[in-house]
This record gives structure tokens, sequence and C-alpha cells, in this order.
């Protein structure tokens, strides 16, 4: 693969205050595509891209994404976390958006490049990572609505902190009744860019009645919950970990497959199955719902303290993380730091 070393490397911010997505690294990766087939890709200066006005991506949306994390142990051992699991992801949005799909051993291959490149970027403290963003958008100059003749795939780097500010504390999560995120038939399956902006009236709603985020229904009967903003939910109702079932238009989270792997291979009865929020506000109110978190790869597993449903709190063991919770916290944590035995074949050292 082409390398062109940068010239001017950034200074490195301070590891202890990173947040999430704020400070990019000194290269990224970018790969064309023309004529259908792929260029070589070529790892080049993070720098601004020249984009024509009539692009395609900018007026229709044509663009898919994946995030996923790298981490390095106190002896510098790098390792990614199920990153072929990103990419095959990755295609699967491709296909949904009609956008042309990557070759993953090679891709793999040239992400464990730019990573070993960025190694120095990689954070150590407990709790941050790099995070490595994929992206893919249509590029084509011409109007007209048809998938793009022309695409761009890039992969940039982001030394990233804990995802909340707030730390592992329980998030305050409001349950949407209006807005939907994504109906059956529509494309909730894949992680593209219109499904994001989508969502932002209603994160803006939540956020003024004091939420973090929304939590949101199915789009046809506003019943069963489906997901968070960027994480999957579970809920223990009776000792038994529920998760929403993927029925098209929920988003198949890696985080989520790998809980579910988890519990099953420790033996906790889990299913994956439709929830109805009434089977939610039911079991709170006879006691039986313990707890509640999210997951994804941002933020891991993330405990929910609050749901709010009708104008209504429902506070969720105390408002503190339960054991279920604090358990795959620490276990998935513990595999993706190398703390703790893989014993899945999810983590891919890279040295
Ligand atoms: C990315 C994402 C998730 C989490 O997926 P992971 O692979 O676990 O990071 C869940 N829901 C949505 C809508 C997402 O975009």
């Amino acid at each position: 693969m082409k390398i062109t070393k940068t010239q001017h490397p950034k200074q490195k911010p301070d590891f202890s205050k990173l947040g999430f997505g704020k400070y990019f690294t000194d290269h990224m990766l970018v790969m064309d595509y023309e004529n259908g087939a792929w260029k070589e890709p070529e790892i080049v200066p993070y720098a601004p891209f020249e984009m024509d006005p009539s692009t395609t991506v900018l007026h229709y949306g044509q663009g898919i994404f994946e995030g996923l994390k790298a981490y390095k142990n106190a002896e510098g051992k790098i390792t990614l976390f199920r990153p072929r699991d990103n990419l095959i992801r990755m295609n699967n949005s491709a296909r949904r958006l009609c956008m042309p799909e990557l070759d993953v051993d090679s891709m793999l291959q040239a992400m464990k490049e730019l990573v070993l490149l960025e190694q120095d970027w990689i954070p150590t403290e407990p709790g941050t990572a790099l995070y490595l963003r994929p992206t893919m958008v249509g590029t084509a100059a011409e109007l007209g609505v048809h998938p793009s003749s022309k695409y761009r795939f890039y992969i940039i780097l982001s030394p990233v902190g804990a995802y909340y500010a707030t730390g592992l504390k329980p998030t305050r999560i409001l349950i949407e009744e209006h807005f939907v995120r994504a109906p059956l038939g529509g494309t909730g399956e894949a992680k593209c860019m219109g499904n994001y902006a989508a969502s932002l009236l209603a994160g803006n709603v939540a956020k003024e009645k004091g939420y973090e985020q929304v939590l949101w229904l199915d789009a046809k009967e506003h019943k069963y919950v489906e997901e968070v903003g960027a994480m999957n939910m579970f809920f223990v109702i009776d000792g038994v970990v529920k998760t929403p079932a993927l029925v098209g238009s929920i988003l198949p989270g890696i985080t989520r497959n790998s809980v579910l792997q988890i519990l099953r291979k420790e033996g906790m009865p889990c299913e994956e199955t439709r929830v109805s929020v009434d089977e939610i506000v039911k079991a709170y109110e006879e006691g039986r719902l313990t707890e509640a978190f999210g997951s994804g790869t941002a933020a891991v597993i993330s405990p929910v303290g609050v749901l709010g449903y009708q104008g209504k709190d429902l506070v969720i063991n105390g408002n503190e993380m339960g054991p279920i919770t604090s358990y795959l916290y620490d276990k998935l944590t513990g595999i993706q730091y190398g703390r703790e035995k893989d014993e899945y074949g999810w983590i891919v050292a890279l040295n």
C-alpha cells in the first residue's frame, strides 16, 4: 500500500481529557471507486476533501459508516475488537444503499497497517481507545436521483475517552412516542448517514425535557421497543435478559451480539424477542424490571437509570448500575483491554 507520511505531525491532545470524536490522527486511509472497480487504497496525511457542490452524498445522502476500536495495553500490545464483523456489516449497509462492497480481507489488512502507523495515538488510560471510523460516500458530481457512479471509502482515526461525559453513571432515556427511527423495509438495519440526521430532532426534544437520549419504538404500532441512538437495548425482567429481536428495523450491533454470546456461554437466561413498552411498564410496577442497559462500540455497556414514559420516570434499580450490567461491562472491557482471556476469537492482535 502506498503511504505518504505527513510533513507536519500534529501535537497530541491530553489523553486524559479526550471526550469523543474531537481529535483526529495524522493520517487516514483513502480508496476510490470508479468505472466499476476499487482502486488501490492509500494512506495519506489527514486533510479535508475537495468536493464538487453537486456531489451525490451532499444531496441524497448516499453514505454509510462503521465504528470500531483499537486498544493498546500496558505492554504495548495493540488489538482490534471484531474488525471483520464491522467490514461485513459495512458490506450489508453498502448493498442496502446500492453502493459497492469492499474486499473484507484486503481491507482488514489495510486497516491494520493504518492503526500500526498511528499507534502512538492509541491512548492507554482506562476507558480510552483509538476509534476507527470507516466511511463510504457517493462522490460522482451529478444531480439526478440514482446510485452514484463513483465512491470514496476512507478511514479516519480518533483517540477517544469515555463516550458519556458522566462516565458509567446511569443514563436518563426517554421512550419516544411520536417520532420514529426506522420502519420495516426502511434503512434501520444499515449504518447509513440519513438514519442519524432523521433522529436529531427527537434527541433535541428529549434533551429539553432532561433526558440524554431516546428509546425508539417500532414505527408501525409504537408498541415494541427497538433501540437507542447508537446502542442496542437490554432489559432484565424476571431475571431474564431480554433484547429486541433483529426484525429488520434495528441495527445489528456487534456489541449486542457479544453480550448475547457471553450470556449464552455463561448459561445466563437471555432472549431475543419482542419487548413491548407495556411489558416493561408492567414489570417495572411489579418490581420485576431489575436492570436496563444499552450496548454499543462507543460506550460498550451503558446502564440506564431512568426511563421516561408518558410523563413519568421509571427509576431502575434505584438509579444504580445493576449486577448483570456491571458483570457484562467488566467482562467485555476485560476482553477488549486484554485483562481477560478471549474465549470467543474476537481479538485481532496487530503486533
Ligand atoms: C452502531 C450502532 C449500534 C451499535 O452497534 P455496535 O456494533 O455494537 O457498535 C446500535 N444502534 C445503532 C443505530 C447504531 O448506529
